[in-house]
């Protein structure tokens, strides 16, 4: 594949050039310039004043080191990362993923992602993402503590409510982040809304617990309406079971959906009769058990080792939300086959470009994490709003907020992409609009 404008392709390479061995960052930056060439042509100021080289390139790079001290009393050493990548619309907004798996280019990858998304939910907020190769699996609830101490004592150095607001992501929910504002409170005497994703009574949002997953299905709804389906009736997949896989099943079994799968990085489980999402939500959100344990209180469900297998099961509506890359051509090829007719992607990057492609090409609805999953960082945002207003919201005012927000933005990719002579390319529509908005915001501010 290639990005057929000479500019764009030229800093493509130079883009892998000064950040070798980062192939998720890589892919992450094609998929985003390989939109952008009816942008460039349409926009020569654009490369004159070097918007699309700046925006590929972090306000701020944070690496540092975490020490903490085990259950037995030994000492342990993690890296901590904070990308602070864009603040043209607003302060740096993104998760912090907590896996064995973060390096930088992880990060870089999603916290240049995460400038789209955010500018595509309407809010001022500018990208940015962080976290740690810490593995919270298999920790005991003190560990984690002071693995959290641990690492706030160093990123609260560099974030505030203004400034950089950090929220969870893969391993870090309600626990972690509940450490982590406890930490930064001690550290600075301010009792500001400096994390989101925080519990009820002290701070955080209604919804917000839900938010990635529903938006992901208010945005799949609003693209299913669009032509003349829904819901309603349909079998869906969904992949992993944490957060957002937990709520994007919980709302599309309310639209009327049959959701019969989810997974962790093990295995996967079939449930013919519709997931029991109680039981689900017992398993992983309670006693973080693995999805495996399903199949002890429902025995004819069926569980299957390994994880990828998960897309061989048929269904009409496909939603990844897991992890980066986890759905690729083959399993994409199979999903076609058996007939899907819409895939929307709740974690980030989870297809591969190969996938993408047949999707595209094979007439499937395809939405991309970018629109797809901003309902996360939308609530986080709103979050924000009554943090400064010090005034919390109902349930019911931050959902129809959420709702409003995912249909626009699936509205505003339909335009970018048909303005752009893309109609019907929900990726390319998604990475137009939500550039748009950060590059003039860009012009405007002058070289900096
Ligand atoms: P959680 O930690 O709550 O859950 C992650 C799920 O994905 C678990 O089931 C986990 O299984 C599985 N998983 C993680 N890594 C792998 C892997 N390498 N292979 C297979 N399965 C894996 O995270 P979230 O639900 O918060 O995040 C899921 C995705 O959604 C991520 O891509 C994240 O960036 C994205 N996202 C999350 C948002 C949020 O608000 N939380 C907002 C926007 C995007 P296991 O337990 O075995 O590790």
């Amino acid at each position: 594949m290639e990005i057929k404008n000479e500019y764009l392709a030229g800093l493509m390479e130079r883009v892998i050039k000064r950040n070798p061995n980062e192939p998720e960052f890589h892919q992450a930056v094609f998929e985003v310039l390989e939109s952008l060439v009816g942008v460039a042509e349409a926009h020569p100021e654009y490369i004159e004043r070097g918007v699309f080289e700046s925006i590929v390139e972090p306000e701020r790079i944070i690496k540092f080191r975490v020490p903490w001290v085990d259950d037995s009393g030994k000492v342990q050493i993690n890296r901590g990362y904070r990308i602070q990548f864009n603040s043209a619309i607003g302060p740096y907004k993104g998760g912090l993923r907590f896996h064995p798996s973060v390096y930088e280019g992880i990060i870089k990858f999603l916290g240049f992602e995460q400038i789209f998304k955010n500018s595509l939910t309407g809010l001022p907020i500018g990208g940015g993402k962080g976290g740690s190769d810490f593995n919270p699996k298999g920790k005991s609830d003190m560990e984690v503590m002071r693995f959290c101490q641990s690492f706030m004592t160093e990123l609260s150095k560099h974030i505030g409510a203004d400034t950089d607001v950090p929220a969870g992501d893969i391993g870090v929910g309600g626990r972690e982040i509940g450490f982590l504002f406890g930490q930064y409170k001690r550290l600075r005497n301010e009792n500001v809304g400096v994390l989101t994703g925080k519990g009820l009574n002290y701070g955080g949002s209604l919804v917000r617990t839900e938010a990635t997953g529903y938006g992901l299905c208010y945005y799949a709804e609003a693209m299913l309406n669009d032509h003349g389906s829904s819901f309603n009736g349909k079998t869906v997949c969904i992949s992993g079971s944490g957060n957002v896989a937990i709520y994007a099943c919980e709302k599309a079994t309310q639209l009327g959906a049959k959701v019969v799968t989810m997974s962790d990085s093990n295995g996967y489980i079939v449930d013919e009769n519709g997931i029991d999402l109680d039981l689900v939500k017992q398993l992983k959100e309670v006693e973080r058990k693995r999805i495996s344990e399903y199949v002890k209180f429902h025995p004819e469900a069926k569980y299957h080792e390994g994880c990828k297998g998960v897309w061989n099961v048929k269904c009409d509506i496909a939603l990844p939300c897991a992890t980066q890359n986890e759905l690729a051509e083959d399993a994409a090829k199979t999903l076609i086959e058996n007939g899907v007719m819409a895939v929307c992607e709740g974690a980030n990057m989870p297809s591969t470009p190969e996938a993408i492609a047949q999707f595209q090409s094979n007439g499937v609805l395809f939405g991309p994490a970018k629109a797809t999953n901003a309902g996360g960082v939308a609530t986080s945002a709103l979050e924000m709003c009554q943090n400064s207003g010090r005034h919390p919201w109902t349930f019911e005012a931050v959902d129809a907020e959420l709702k409003s927000i995912m249909e626009n933005i699936y509205k505003n990719s339909c335009e970018a992409a048909k303005k752009y002579g893309m109609e019907g390319n929900l990726v390319a529509g998604a990475n137009i609009a939500g550039f748009l908005k950060v590059a003039d915001a860009m012009m405007a501010q002058g070289i900096v």
